[in-house]
């Protein structure tokens, strides 16, 4: 704890995967770690819940509707709560030492950059944040000499096993992909699989946007712009290696020839303890690796032509400008009609590429200046995403 005082945490998106992985930290570390605000979308019941069991001061739900069946919940509680954007951004600032950035989607870019912006340490779940704004997202926290500690599983094991940080003398970083649940499917087999068969992922359990992204390979892809801006090294020095059993999570190969890993069991907690203890270490009871009874660690290229998605991705990363955060709104669009039953499994790469198309035609896709810039982009191109889905409907 810092100066014997416990550190103090803001969990944005409490109520998700996320969420839930990092509050079950604090749940064994209640010396270490108070929990002074929490945020989710709408699940009022659950974020009582969760309020009351870590007797926080202040609870949000960004959905404004859900607000008065928040206050009843925390009834008697003395718990302060609120909905609605403006509640969302009051979370966002609570006082506090890291704030946890656990919201899905770009709906966490506008809470968490001005946490950011209000001087604090951000633990980044969310990768959309730098997907869609990465550049912006990453001169503010410059601008402010603060730490971005990541907590996506990759990132983290990169951020690990770089010693003293010295890019200058790292040849390239690895990400590491399960290859989902069709890895060894041909795209023919692709075209009928049900929401249902791709919601099961191998290794980790995860919300339902980032678990379809990892059967598209769009999350390695989104996760590859993440690496971009954390680690600034060419794009040509970013590579994606399928690894099945997902027990190695992030490698850097240095100049000399050393390729360093990290492994450990596919358990977010790990990653998520090291950003909340970071630079010291936690006692975790996760699942150590018995690699004698593994046995076998295999890896694979990865392979564009069966998975669009990943090609997708690392093209708008090399066009940079308004791609990539275009390319996450049209996934997160086609993801949910996915799961709705409205398009098929490969016709989310497909719409994602209509948007990227008519967005470059119609001149949309220039550098965002603002925040609220990336915004409104992220508008046009989900209304572009409805216009494809609309067309390639069932
Ligand atoms: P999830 O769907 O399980 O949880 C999402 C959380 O965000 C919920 O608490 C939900 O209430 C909240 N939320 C949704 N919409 C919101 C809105 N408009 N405003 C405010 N809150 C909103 O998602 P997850 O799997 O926990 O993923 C969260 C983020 O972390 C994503 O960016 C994902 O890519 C990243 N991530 C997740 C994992 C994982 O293991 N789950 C691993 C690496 C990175
Ligand atoms: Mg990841």
């Amino acid at each position: 704890s810092r100066d014997g005082r416990r550190t103090r945490l803001v969990i944005l998106g409490a109520t998700g995967s996320i969420g839930k992985s990092t509050l079950d930290i604090v749940r064994h570390h209640p010396d270490r770690f108070e929990v002074v605000a929490l945020a989710a979308g709408r699940r009022a019941g659950e974020l009582a819940a969760l309020a009351r069991e870590f007797n926080v001061r202040f609870a949000a739900l960004a959905e404004a509707a859900a607000g008065e069946e928040l206050d009843a919940a925390l009834a008697g509680s003395g718990i302060a709560n609120g909905a609605g954007p403006a509640a969302l951004h009051d979370a966002a600032l609570h006082p506090a030492d890291i704030v946890v950035a656990g919201i899905v989607g770009a709906a966490g870019l506008a809470p968490t950059f001005a946490a950011l912006q209000a001087g604090r340490t951000i633990a980044l779940a969310n990768k959309e944040c730098l997907v869609c704004a990465g550049d912006l997202f990453m001169a503010e926290a410059r601008r402010q000499g603060l730490s971005v500690l990541p907590m996506d599983s990759e990132h983290n094991a990169i951020f690990q096993v770089l010693e003293s940080r010295n890019l200058a003398e790292v040849e390239r970083v690895v990400l590491t992909a399960s290859g989902g649940p069709f890895r060894q499917l041909s795209l023919d087999e692709m075209r009928h699989v049900s929401p249902a068969q791709a919601l099961k992922h191998p290794n980790w359990d995860m919300g339902s946007r980032i678990t379809i992204d990892s059967a598209t390979l769009m999350n390695k892809g989104l996760e590859v712009i993440e690496a971009s801006h954390l680690f600034p090294l060419a794009h040509d020095q970013l590579d994606v290696l399928v690894h099945p059993q997902s027990v190695i999570h992030g490698m850097v190969q240095y100049r000399d020839g050393s390729l360093l890993a990290q492994l450990g069991s596919p358990d977010m907690r790990t990653p998520i303890a090291h950003c909340l203890a970071w630079p010291h270490r936690l006692d975790l009871p996760v699942a150590r690796l018995d690699l004698a009874r593994l046995a076998t660690l295999t890896f694979e290229a990865p392979d564009l032509t069966r998975f669009p998605a990943l090609g997708l991705a690392l093209d708008a990363m090399r066009a940079g400008g308004g791609a990539p955060a275009a390319l996450n709104a049209a996934d997160e669009e086609a993801v949910a009609a996915f799961l709705a039953g409205r398009i098929g499994f490969l016709d989310i790469a497909a719409v994602v590429a209509d948007v990227l198309d008519a967005l470059a035609a119609s001149g949309d896709l220039a550098a965002p200046e603002s925040v609220a810039a990336v915004l409104s982009l992220d508008s046009t191109a989900r209304r572009a995403a409805q216009a494809a889905i609309i067309r390639r409907a069932r």
